[in-house]
């Protein structure tokens, strides 16, 4: 068995009775790396040097009593990296290097985990595929021939192909959840206000949260412990305590009231044979004593259109920071006549497609005469969204539905068809408008690959997500591996 192999908690008990070190361990993750990565191309930048470093470091203090200590961690490449390269697969960022890092960051140096590397993703954030990235799409381990998801494609990638023990994503509408339903691994959207953003770039303020993917819930839950929490470089954090939540799980279900919204379950969602998968995992919910209930959450129907506008009107606000004139991309100097032509020729030249299309429906949303009819109405129904799903917590301490509605596509399916795209994060969108958490676990394979049971808590229910998600891992026992890892 490869060091790889191992889950993150294996691995830090054996760091802790010595029967590995931190430099082993991540010498194992850069030979996947090495191995794998040709074909995946999962990783944006190599951080190899600087962590085993740093690696060697902690081997030589023998200090492994942090809760991450020694352990190979990626970041998505839109979370800023003191000293290390950060493009949100952008060319507009193409060279840029922060002198800072994220709040996350931060909080995992202080844990002792080991920075390997900076995934892929969608262009800033904006996709479902990692095809959005202006570098290079990165492929399914699964299935090189299908997209991983995204738009935290590269970090599903990663760690489905065994080449770190967990890694750092985003979510906006879905960004963390589907690629991790799509990789086979598990990952966790916090509530909105869990975990500082400080560093991170954003996309849309109102609705980005930092979260994790890993192998399975209580890797997650270890790694959620360490990045969550108050910070007062944050405005929008919330005081609340953090539990240690992999130590808290209870993997008890019995007595519990499981939601089961019917708006996620319509005909015409999803493919019969990808919905067995989800109907398996109901059944394992009331073979371990849940109880799942039937509910209604009425207004599902509209967050797609709630979610482009909201979401494109904040991107078009803050992608304005980009004007090529404190850093990133900036035009030469004799193409520069006036003040005009440096931000005209960089972001014309520095963001991509989506982007672009993105900051143009913004801008018209937000438009003078259009404000009040696209932005605002659109907030009023997001409230009504938020309300369905407070609605439902007073009857229910959990809600499960399907995460995509497909399972992972083949490259070049959907890319040049965005409306297409955008509707296969319909089971995602909804929790980001309304604040409250999300675990995607892995709950089988349909036609060889895989399928995530999405488990939605409320506000700070991260705990009760972990439990309800632990529990189901536990009795299926997700054990299946994509081929190319031998
Ligand atoms: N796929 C969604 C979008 O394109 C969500 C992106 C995200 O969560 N960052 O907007």
């Amino acid at each position: 068995m490869s060091l790889t192999d191992l889950t993150l908690l294996e691995a830090k008990q054996k760091l802790k009775s010595r029967e590995v070190t931190s430099v082993e361990l991540t010498k194992s993750c850069f030979d996947q790396i090495r191995k794998l990565d040709s074909q995946v191309k999962a990783f944006i930048t190599l951080n190899e040097e600087a962590a085993l470093q740093r690696a060697a470091e902690i081997d030589a203090a023998g200090a492994y009593d942090t809760p991450l200590a020694g352990i190979p961690i990626a970041a998505k490449d839109l979370i800023c990296t003191k000293n290390l390269r950060t493009t949100a697969a952008s060319k507009i960022l193409e060279n840029f290097v922060p002198t800072y890092n994220a709040t996350v960051i931060e909080r995992l140096n202080q844990a002792g985990a080991v920075l390997i590397g900076k995934t892929n993703l969608d262009e800033f954030a904006m996709g479902s595929s990692t095809e959005n990235s202006a570098f290079f799409p990165t492929s399914n381990p699964w299935d090189l021939t299908r997209v991983p998801g995204g738009s935290s494609g590269g970090s599903a990638a990663a760690v489905a192909a065994r080449m770190c023990f967990a890694a750092l994503g985003t979510d906006t509408g879905g960004s963390i959840r589907q690629p991790a339903s799509l990789c086979g691994v598990t990952g966790i959207k916090p509530s909105y206000g869990r975990v500082s953003r400080f560093g991170v770039m954003a996309m849309a303020s109102s609705l980005d949260q930092v979260g994790v993917l890993a192998r399975n819930p209580m890797d997650t839950a270890l790694v959620m412990s360490v990045i969550a929490g108050h910070d007062p470089l944050d405005s929008t954090t919330l005081p609340a305590e953090v539990p240690t939540y992999h130590e808290e799980a209870q993997s008890d279900l019995s007595g519990m009231r499981i939601g089961v919204p019917k708006e996620y379950f319509e005909a015409g969602g999803m493919a019969p044979e990808d919905q067995q998968v989800i109907q398996t995992a109901l059944e394992t919910i009331k073979k371990l004593g849940g109880e799942l209930i039937d509910i209604s959450l009425p207004h599902t129907k509209y967050a797609l259109p709630v979610y482009y506008l909201l979401m494109a009107s904040e991107v078009s606000a803050n992608l304005a920071r980009y004007d090529g004139v404190r850093f990133g991309l900036s035009p030469s100097e004799d193409q520069i006549r006036q003040l005009d032509d440096i931000y005209l020729l960089s972001r014309s030249a520095g963001f991509g497609a989506e982007p672009k299309r993105r900051i143009m429906l913004g801008t018209f949303a937000l438009s003078a005469g259009y404000q009040n009819k696209y932005y605002l109405q659109a907030q009023k129904v997001r409230t009504l969204i938020k309300r369905d799903f407070e609605q439902a917590y007073e009857r229910v301490d959990a809600i499960v539905t399907p995460t995509s509605p497909t399972t992972a596509w083949e490259k070049g399916e959907k890319v040049n068809d965005p409306f297409k795209m955008y509707l296969s994060d319909i089971y995602t969108i909804p929790a980001n408008l309304a604040g409250i958490c999300g675990l995607v676990v892995p709950v089988g394979l349909s036609h060889s690959l895989p399928g995530g049971l999405q488990i939605l808590g409320p506000q700070l229910g991260e705990q009760v997500v972990f439990n309800v998600g632990e529990a189901i891992s536990r009795e299926i026992s997700f054990q299946e591996k994509p081929a190319i890892l031998g």
